[in-house]
């Protein structure tokens, strides 16, 4: 039964993919080689081609909204009102993996072929949602179709944001020819479902094959630059240096260890990272003047995203004080954390029993469309497993079994919300 969703995916592969392969098992993968389709690209529009044939093949009804974003629905039969909407991305991150947001929507087609093929009849409106710009791979802020059709973004900002080209989405979105007229919002739809690879080891390492996500995790940014004296390293005395990057070390280590203690102490899923350092002018033999660092500070629990911030803030100053460096902090960026709904929770979780498959209860610790959904609908997401939890990389990767399970789920979820009165 999974072999129309494998085959899609297999066939999808290709594209974004230099030179276009189809990939089908993990053996095929190659390290340096994973898909780029970001939003207004050629690879994005053929991928998009690709899914708009299949909805249409299954008597979909399709329509493009003024981002781009695409819907295939098919009316219920006995309420016009309460849409069950379902599905995912198919923007790629660079260099990233075949799974990602592609399953969902793939996913979704299946799950409608699936219900045409057993005469299923659904009582509610069933609606394929493709969102446009999820990653933030061409056009920022990411999670960007999801934003305008929850209402958060404008039509008209959306469209005026532009790729490093300094092309507009506007514009990108005519070259590819998804520049629709539909002005969708959300007010006729009642539930949201979205499958997705978990992108973390957990479901992989504990061999659990569908994950049922209660939280999508808050993330807090705090950009920093340090500046301290760029001098000779051969002549500076240390105690008379000002080092940028002796300081941004203290930040790191700082940030490490408070989250280590966090999750130790107070059993949290606080998760503290810095990813981005650059060093001025960075030369070995140069006392480092300037860092230019981020902070990424994400959990579940509002407070403890807070908290861990506070003190890193707090630390920072100390820090500015120790080694007479100035240290200019920007405003910090956040997303707060998401509760997805309690009811869509609870019909995943049946539909797992009703089908016979395992399931275990998670957090989502990457951000996803369902957090803009979530706003508005009653939302959930059902996850599967990443092999050895990688993800927005080459080697992404998901067994074949486990998304004939995600989509079993996924299916049965849809039938038993379709059918709610
Ligand atoms: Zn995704």
């Amino acid at each position: 039964m999974v072999n129309r969703l494998k085959a899609d995916l297999i066939e999808t592969s290709r594209f974004g993919r230099t030179p276009p392969k189809r990939t089908e098992g993990y053996d095929q993968l190659d390290p340096e080689k994973g898909v780029t389709r970001p939003t207004g690209t050629e690879e994005n529009k053929q991928i998009r081609d690709f899914a708009v044939s299949r909805m249409k093949e299954i008597g979909l009804e399709v329509k493009i909204d003024k981002v781009g974003n695409i819907f295939g629905r098919k009316e219920g039969s006995k309420r016009n009102k309460g849409t069950v909407m379902f599905g995912s991305h198919l923007d790629s991150v660079i260099n990233g993996g075949m799974f990602d947001g592609a399953l969902g929507v793939f996913g979704a087609i299946e799950a409608v072929r699936r219900m045409n093929d057993e005469g299923f009849e659904n009582k509610r409106p069933l609606e394929i949602v493709v969102f446009t710009g999820e990653e933030g791979s061409a056009f920022i802020p990411s999670l960007l179709g999801s934003s305008v059709l929850a209402g958060k973004l404008s039509v008209d900002e959306a469209l005026s944001k532009k790729n490093a080209m300094g092309q507009t989405l506007g514009k990108a979105l005519e070259y590819i020819g998804y520049k629709g007229s539909l002005e969708r919002g959300l007010d006729d739809v009642e539930y949201f479902a979205e499958m997705h690879i978990e992108q973390g080891p957990i479901l992989d390492k504990e061999g659990i094959p569908v994950g049922i996500v209660e939280n999508i995790t808050g993330i807090i940014w705090i950009p920093l630059t340090i500046l301290g004296q760029e001098n000779h390293a051969g002549t500076t005395p240390m105690r008379m240096r000002k080092d940028a990057l002796v300081a941004a070390s203290d930040i790191i280590s700082f940030v490490n260890k408070r989250a280590n203690e966090m999750v130790e102490k107070l059993g949290s899923s606080t998760v503290g990272t810095v990813g981005r350092l650059n060093v001025f002018p960075n030369g070995i033999n140069i006392v480092p003047g300037k860092v230019e660092m981020g902070i990424d500070i994400r959990d579940v629990a509002p407070q403890n995203m807070e908290s861990l911030k506070n003190e890193a803030l707090k630390a920072i100053k100390d820090i500015e004080n120790k080694y007479g460096v100035d240290i200019r902090t920007e405003l910090p960026f956040r997303h707060i954390p998401t509760v997805l709904s309690s009811e869509v929770v609870s019909v995943i979780d049946n539909s797992a029993s009703q089908v016979d498959i395992m399931t275990k209860r998670m957090n989502s610790g990457a951000g996803h469309d369902s957090q803009n959904m979530a706003g508005k609908v009653k939302a959930g997401m059902i996850f599967v497993p990443s092999v050895n939890g990688i993800s927005h990389a080459p080697l992404e990767w998901t067994n074949w079994e486990d998304i004939e399970k995600g989509v079993q789920v996924l299916t049965q979820t849809l039938k038993n919300l379709s059918q709610l009165n």
